[in-house]
Formats: structure tokens, C-alpha cells, sequence
């Protein structure tokens, strides 16, 4: 595969779903071998591993008092869309929330085109199986061919036990996983916002689940894991490599996908630096 980037450059503006402020993000093309990086008060952030501050309810990005607050979606949306090179230059605390889901960046992405680069994409390829825990909570990588998702997300009722398996390339990403929004519970949504947090959410960004079922219609019914799926894939993007492998996530979140990714990334950078250097 190789490396691509925007043809031309994209912009969004909206609410951010924690802080309610206002935001607004600009999504630019970007030269071969750049990788993504977030442009924050003229600081770049590159969106690798090490970059993550928080993980608590979003993924948060940045180097020391520059930060941005729910990367993950508009990160998801470029590594589904296959674009390994992008500069976003963020105004505000947090990326707009948009509908919830990655289909207005994806959509947007596609609309403004996809170029392909001159080299090959910089791919990351377990060479053995790779698992983390924490209690009844796992990420397993194994060896692979392309990208397979395996996801078993559980949660209290009525969502309970949703799961998906999938090949994710540009189409697949664009029409199964994109479109999943985000969700959360009427009691933890009243109970969030006590807390002075959610105050962007809203029934037009989020999915609501009360005690009945599902407040809005769902565009699937596993819509859930597949949103998860979709945070796994932002998440996975902090490699800053392109994952060749079979991916098994088991009731995993941000936090144990992002010490994972950690991991992954430190021992496939020593084993690059294991390489010795022609003299
Ligand atoms: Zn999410």
C-alpha cells in the first residue's frame, strides 16, 4: 500500500461534546513520511502514543499546556480513510462532536479526494502474538494478513453483549464503521452533567440509551461495537504505523488500547534500532 494524504484541505466547526465550547479544526494535506500531527497554538503534536495525556472519558492529546480533547474520532476517520499524512490545526479545547460518529469526516475526506503519495506506507507487522489484560478486559494482536477486527463489547442493559468482525479497508471503514455514534445512558448523561461535564451532548450527537431501549433510532443494531470499533481504530492510529495484523478486543477501551499501542510501539522501535546502521 502506499502513503496518501488530502487532495485539498478541510475544515469543521461545532460543538465539543465534554467542554460544550465552541471548536473548530482544519485538516490539511501533508508531504510523504509526516505522519499526523495536530497544530495546537503553533505547537505540533505528533499523534503517536506518547502524546496521549488522558484517557479518562476521550482521548486527549499534547505537549505540556497544549492540548485537544477527543482525538479519536477525526483520528479514526483518517486512518479508515487510509490518509497516513495530515497536519490538523485545532482552535478550541476539544474537536467538534459533529453527528457523534467519523461519517462527516470520512465523507468529507472522500469528497475532497485522496491522493495517493510516492512511497510505500510505514507498516507495523507482529511478528508474534501480543496480548494485554486488565481483569475480564483484553487486546490481542496476532500475526496477519491486512487488517481483521474482532470486537466483543458487554455492556449494562439494554445495550448487553454486542459483537462484529470485520476486514476494515476505505470502503469497508466508510460504510460499517464510520457512521456508529457515540452513546451513553439517560441516568449517566443527567449525572454527567452534574459534574459540569457532556455539556455539549445532546440527542443529535450521541446515542441515548434509557432503560426502554435505544432514545433515537439506531443505524444498526449492533451500532455500539461497531462505535467501539471505531474508537479502537483512532486509538490504533497512535501506533503511527499501518497495522498488518488480527486484532481481538474483548470489553477494551481508550485506556488499555492506548497502553497497548504504547508497548507495541517501543518494542517495534527498538527492534528498528536493533538494525545495525551501514558504515
Ligand atoms: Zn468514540
Amino acid at each position: 500500500m502506499t502513503q496518501a494524504t488530502l487532495r485539498d484541505a478541510v475544515r469543521f466547526s461545532g460543538v465539543g461534546l465534554h467542554t460544550g465550547a465552541d471548536a473548530s479544526v482544519e485538516i490539511r494535506p501533508a508531504p510523504t513520511d509526516h505522519g499526523v500531527q495536530f497544530v495546537i497554538d503553533g505547537v505540533r503534536v505528533p499523534a503517536t502514543g506518547e502524546h496521549v495525556v488522558e484517557t479518562a472519558r476521550a482521548t486527549v492529546l499534547g505537549i505540556g499546556t497544549h492540548m485537544v480533547s477527543t482525538v479519536e474520532h477525526v483520528l479514526s476517520a483518517l486512518f479508515g480513510m487510509e490518509i497516513a499524512n495530515a497536519e490538523i490545526a485545532v482552535s478550541g479545547p476539544e474537536i467538534p462532536i459533529v453527528d457523534g460518529s467519523a461519517k462527516a469526516f470520512a465523507d468529507a475526506f472522500a469528497q475532497a479526494g485522496i491522493e495517493k503519495q510516492s512511497r510505500p506506507t510505514i507498516d507495523f507487522e507482529p511478528l508474534e502474538p501480543f496480548e494485554m489484560r486488565d481483569g475480564d478486559r483484553a487486546l490481542i494482536v496476532l500475526p496477519g494478513d491486512g487488517l481483521r477486527v474482532r470486537f466483543v463489547a458487554d455492556f449494562p442493559p439494554p445495550v448487553g453483549v454486542q459483537y462484529f468482525d470485520g476486514w476494515i479497508d476505505a470502503a469497508t471503514y466508510r460504510s460499517e464503521i464510520a457512521p456508529a455514534r457515540t452513546f451513553g445512558y439517560l441516568d449517566e448523561v443527567t449525572a454527567l452533567r452534574a459534574r459540569g461535564l457532556a455539556r455539549g451532548g445532546s440527542l443529535d450527537n450521541a446515542i441515548v440509551f434509557s432503560p426502554n431501549g435505544a432514545m433515537q433510532e439506531l443505524r444498526w443494531s449492533n451500532e455500539v461495537v461497531r462505535h467501539k470499533v471505531l474508537d479502537l481504530l483512532g486509538d490504533l492510529s497512535l501506533l503511527g504505523m499501518r497495522p498488518r495484523c488480527d486484532i481481538v478486543a474483548i470489553k477494551s477501551g481508550h485506556d488499555l488500547h492506548v497502553r497497548a499501542v504504547r508497548e507495541l510501539r517501543e518494542r517495534s522501535l527498538s527492534r528498528t534500532h536493533e538494525v545495525p546502521s551501514p558504515t
